[in-house]
């Protein structure tokens, strides 16, 4: 039964009974309670987290990026209960069901389209983020193989890219702190330079680090001919290497050196899909399409778990044999769930009904307005802005070259500031970002840089 955890037993008797048997994710347990409070949450309410005390705090980075509408949102909160009362979950090997195929020709009529290029046209399930990075990974080396292209075996990642925490999407990953303990497990990857604009030199914009990036991964091919299956990119921006974002010049000239070289291009937009990078889909402002598109997190509107990999035709088409082993035979569980699928439906259905992408645009205007006045502070030596995201970089002295010491530990000093004020943001390293669900309001906003500002002026001032 669910009880108030906080009323019956105290505040510490609640926060026992958690440690006695929780294990969090990404975190170090020692440090609770003493250097991370555990907060208790009951329940949600558009853009706020609300406390069994009635405590409200600011979700100011949508739940780890899941959120689009609002906490609680009724119409997906209904749809999902309409669901359960008639499907709640099928086998999808063999059996189909109405929300998998609506969602999927949904999901194809909105996927990013490129001139002249086939456009995507089936949809895998999965049933969370990594998974669907598995799920993509396997399908290009398995389709290599099918057509008697055994040599392709490499995938390119990017520097300061992430793609999850499975052994595979860890493989291509590039965040030391998540990936160098496992390394003897991995697969080998090959990593070429992020087109990060963080790395301009002075005097630099956005597109000489980008155009230094692609000439890089044009080496890299021309130093493993025939044998990449794939490069996978977050498009627009590498959200958990510190949101730092990148010039779409960049994507262009990736899809260029993989159809050159025969390579396929997998988009991971499962962080920067709807709506997020302020286009449906971050690819968009480059105007490709990849040959492979994983979907996740604000899929289902933030509630429940799936992902989506979007291939082409010709991908599909490469397992279609007499031999079951030339076939994806790749499956979850709760592959294409009907609730999670049901979710997602509804969620799609509020980008049209509120018209969700226009409003964003002046949602974002007035991100960026809030955010300008940051940029004097003595510690912040970037803010940048891609739709819906908004980053502070923190540094030492304000510049590029003078990171605080790890041990400082600003962003979480930064991240205990806000939150006693009232507002969730979690800092990765010393980069302060917002990403707010999309029905936040004037006065959250107004909040939201208030407490950023002070938690800023905080965490910086003795480190
Ligand atoms: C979060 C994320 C993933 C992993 O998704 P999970 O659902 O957390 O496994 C993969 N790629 C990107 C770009 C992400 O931001």
């Amino acid at each position: 039964m669910l009880t108030d955890p906080a009323s019956t037993h105290g505040a510490a008797g609640w926060r026992d009974r958690d440690l006695a048997v929780l294990w969090h994710p990404c975190t170090q347990m020692r440090e609770h309670p003493d250097v991370l409070p555990l907060v208790p949450v009951e329940r949600g309410d558009g853009a706020w987290l609300v406390g069994y005390d009635g405590r409200r705090i600011l979700d100011g980075i949508s739940s780890w990026w899941t959120n689009l509408h609002g906490h609680a949102e009724p119409r997906i909160a209904g749809a999902i209960a309409r669901q359960a009362r008639t499907l709640e979950q099928v086998i999808l090997a063999g059996f189909s069901h109405a929300p998998a195929v609506e969602l999927a020709e949904r999901l194809l009529a909105i996927a990013p389209r490129q001139a002249g290029r086939a456009p995507l046209a089936k949809v895998f399930y999965a049933d969370n983020g990594s998974a669907g990075v598995e799920v993509a990974l396997k399908m290009a080396f398995h389709w290599f193989r099918n057509r008697g292209e055994p040599a392709r075996t490499k995938f390119v990642a990017l520097e300061n890219g992430y793609h999850g925490e499975t052994l595979g999407a860890l493989a291509v990953g590039d965040i030391p702190l998540y990936r160098r303990i496992y390394a003897p497990l991995l697969a080998e990857a090959l990593f070429a330079p992020s087109p990060d604009a963080w790395l301009a030199a002075p005097g630099e914009t956005a597109a000489q680090p980008a155009a230094r990036a692609a000439d890089a991964l044009a080496d890299l091919f021309d130093r493993h001919p025939g044998e990449v299956c794939a490069v996978i990119v977050e498009p627009r921006l590498q959200c958990a290497g510190g949101m730092r974002m990148h010039d779409p010049a960049y994507l262009r000239r990736v899809r260029e050196l993989c159809d050159a070289n025969g390579a396929l291009l997998i988009a991971d937009e499962i962080a920067t899909g709807f709506g997020r990078t302020g286009t449906m889909f971050a690819c968009e402002q480059a105007g490709i399409a990849p040959d492979l598109l994983c979907l996740s997190k604000g899929l289902t509107g933030g509630f429940l778990p799936l992902a989506a990999v979007l291939a082409t035709q010709a991908i599909y088409d490469g397992f279609l044999d007499d031999s079951r082993e030339r076939a994806f035979l790749h499956s979850h569980s709760y592959t294409g769930n009907p609730l999670a699928c049901a979710a997602a439906l509804a969620s799609l259905d509020i980008f049209d009904s509120d018209g969700v992408l226009e409003r964003n645009r002046g949602t974002a205007a007035r991100m960026a307005a809030l955010a300008a006045p940051l940029a004097a502070h003595l510690h912040v030596a970037d803010v940048r802005q891609a739709g819906m995201v908004v980053a502070f970089e923190l540094t030492r002295d304000g510049d590029r070259g003078t990171p605080f010491p790890a041990a400082a530990r600003v962003g979480l000093r930064a991240y205990r500031a806000a939150l006693e004020r009232g507002v969730l943001l979690r800092p990765l390293g010393d980069v302060l970002y917002w990403m707010p669900p999309y029905c936040v309001d004037d006065a959250q906003l107004e909040l939201l840089a208030t407490v950023t500002a002070e938690a800023i002026e905080e965490a910086t001032a003795c480190a």
